[in-house]
């Protein structure tokens, strides 16, 4: 049976662990052809291989995503492989230290822009750039519900994750008149290391988040890869400017 992402040449930021990971495994299921970006080599190797035992065609482009110069080369890499770009998954990011908005340090602060925010738009504005010469394509930023709402001792992260939330609906008006569809998903908490890593600092986080999911759960990374394969996929040929909550309910309380 055909894939929903069928000969669709992909691109997936923050490829090498996580969100990133398993939406590259769902893209290889339905039939993408992948370029995987990260800023670690080791991680993005080991997607890499993961993929192509799916049976996808696939390379590995190590990228940092806050650098305009390494993303322009990703795209075009993309293009000298496969000769255009269908779909982006610009999901690469970091968590920001715990922090409140007055502690912040400058240093903190401007990291976590510069992953988060700034690099969600440096691979727009390549990949709208290609996109543009072939009058079609579809984007899906990674936001959070911290695009959505706000949430206390992660001024940083919450900042960008709004931003992200805000350049998706910008530029999805800018381009829907020339066949580029531009989404968000808004994950809530899921299971991957960057959580982890959080949990580990602050046990009693994981509890607490629990409690306020209508599921009573956390989500899974594989829950948020289904909605990004969708949104990517001609089967959502009407949906642009979303930032869509993957979240359980969560925003719906
Ligand atoms: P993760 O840490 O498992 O994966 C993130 C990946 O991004 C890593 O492989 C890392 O090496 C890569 N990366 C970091 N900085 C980079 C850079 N400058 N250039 C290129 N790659 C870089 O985390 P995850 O949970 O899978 O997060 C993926 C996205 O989902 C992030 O944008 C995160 O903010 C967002 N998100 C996560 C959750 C959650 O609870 N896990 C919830 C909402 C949103």
């Amino acid at each position: 049976m055909a894939g929903i992402l069928d000969g669709k040449i992909s691109v997936i930021t923050g490829a090498g662990s996580g969100i990133g990971r398993a939406t590259a495994k769902i893209f290889a299921r339905e039939g993408a052809s992948l370029v995987l970006a990260d800023i670690i080599e080791e991680g993005g190797q080991e997607t890499l291989q993961m993929v192509k035992e799916l049976g996808a065609a696939a390379i590995f482009v190590k990228t940092d995503v806050s650098k305009a110069q390494e993303v322009d080369a990703l795209v075009a890499k993309v293009v000298e492989t496969y000769g255009q770009l269908d779909c982006a998954f610009n999901n690469a990011g970091i968590g920001g230290k715990s922090v409140l908005t007055h502690e912040c340090s400058e240093e903190d602060w401007n990291r976590v822009l510069a992953v988060n925010l700034t690099g969600v738009w440096l691979c727009m504005k390549a990949e709208i750039t290609q996109m543009l010469k072939q009058g079609k394509g579809a984007i899906v930023n990674t936001s959070s519900i911290m695009g959505l709402t706000g949430a206390i001792r992660v001024p940083a992260y919450t900042a960008a994750k709004h931003g992200v939330a805000g350049i998706t609906k910008a530029a999805a008006l800018e381009y829907a008149r020339h066949g580029i569809r531009i989404n968000a998903v808004c994950p809530a908490p899921i299971y991957t290391p960057l959580l982890v890593k959080a949990f580990e600092k602050r046990p009693d986080i994981e509890e607490r988040y629990v409690r306020s999911e209508p599921m009573k759960r956390i989500g899974q990374p594989e829950e948020v890869g289904e909605a990004v394969a969708w949104l990517c996929s001609d089967r959502a040929s009407y949906m642009t400017g979303l930032p869509m909550p993957v979240d359980g309910g969560y925003m719906a309380q």
